[in-house]
């Protein structure tokens, strides 16, 4: 399987995010690189660094608004007397359509969601090019590859078009259907991750081109909260395109099997003739988050699932953290798409 990962994609060093009123290390942390890169060549993956597209795709659904401050930012924050090194919001608009800050401090309040998503010198280099491993394996599928991976980190499915969040920035997944739209094709995203795809659903929720499904832990008493509750179904072309699919904290392989089988039909009823897969390993019942309970082979059942039917798979990675079990998930997930 061709693989897609760029060297820079390392260099975003996350330090902390607030979890409960907690300062904790962020678990966002770039070994992630190493243990999955391993992982996915012990299933056969073949890495490649992606080429450059440049901003144009990225900027097919994130705001050019967005875009600079997401260059910029960082630099203007150390302008501020005291200030920290990551850019960290501390206030939020009631009301995001009355009106744009002038401020570094208000934009960052405006265009980042949480504390989770902290910006240092290199994030906007790390995600550009995590972007860019994506578009990669887009474009690879749309020229007859059956399945390529994407390593992209950071991850993207809780960015909006233009707001980050919950470790994402630039939307990878969402980037890589549209490239495959653009190229004539009738993708549908497929969410795996333990949380919901917020971003991703924004994103493309009044959009009928595309098909968006997600599969998480419940967000009534889960990140994100405010999204990916089952009622949320898209509006205006975008109404039935958007499926959420919540389960109960602690669910394991089985009963997720189940819930893979009705948004896989939801998929073959949309027509879909590619599917991108946001790969979140963060389900895994070891994972810090504990959402879900999937095993390592349940992992790979999930795979075969999504691959049975013989559409084309973009593998994006999103989630998935540092534990005895992450490479072998992958290794699992990639063994079991078979190819
Ligand atoms: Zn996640």
């Amino acid at each position: 399987m061709k693989a897609f990962l760029d060297d820079r994609q390392r260099a975003h060093d996350p330090q902390h995010f607030m979890a409960n009123g907690t300062r904790l290390p962020s678990p966002e942390v770039p070994a992630r690189v190493d243990i999955l890169k391993a992982g996915a060549e012990a299933a056969g993956a073949v890495f490649e660094a992606p080429n450059d597209t440049g901003l144009g795709p990225i900027a097919a659904l994130h705001t050019a608004e967005y875009l600079v401050f997401l260059q910029t930012i960082h630099t203007r924050w150390q302008r501020i007397e005291g200030a920290s090194d990551e850019v960290i919001p501390n206030i939020h608009p009631a009301n995001r359509t009355d009106g744009y800050p002038r401020s570094a401090v208000g934009q960052a309040g405006f265009h980042q969601a949480d504390t989770a998503c902290p910006i240092a010198a290199h994030t906007w280099e790390s995600a550009y090019w995590s972007a860019q491993s994506a578009i990669a394996a887009a474009d690879a599928v749309a020229s007859g590859e059956r399945a390529v991976y994407a390593l992209s980190r950071p991850p993207g499915h809780h960015a909006f078009a233009d707001l980050a969040g919950g470790f994402c920035f630039l939307n990878n997944s969402g980037i890589a259907a549209d490239r495959l739209r653009d190229a004539g094709l009738r993708p549908a995203i497929l969410d795996i991750d333990v949380h919901h795809g917020n971003g991703t659903q924004g994103i493309f929720y009044a959009r009928g081109d595309v098909l968006t499904v997600s599969i998480h832990a419940d967000p009534a008493r889960f990140y994100p909260f405010f999204w990916g509750h089952a009622q949320e179904r898209g509006e205006g072309p975008g109404r039935g395109a958007n499926l959420n699919l919540p389960l109960a904290r602690g669910t394991g392989d089985e009963d997720y099997l189940a819930t893979l089988d009705t948004a896989l039909a939801r998929i073959r009823a949309f027509g879909a003739d590619v599917i991108v897969v946001a790969l979140g390993l963060d389900a895994h019942v070891d994972d810090p988050f504990q959402g879900l309970a999937v095993t390592t082979e349940g992992f790979a059942r999930i795979a075969a699932a999504i691959a049975a039917p013989g559409l084309p798979l973009v593998i994006v990675q999103e989630g998935g953290y540092v534990t005895d079990a992450l490479g072998a998930n992958l290794t699992g997930f990639l063994g079991g798409v078979g190819g």
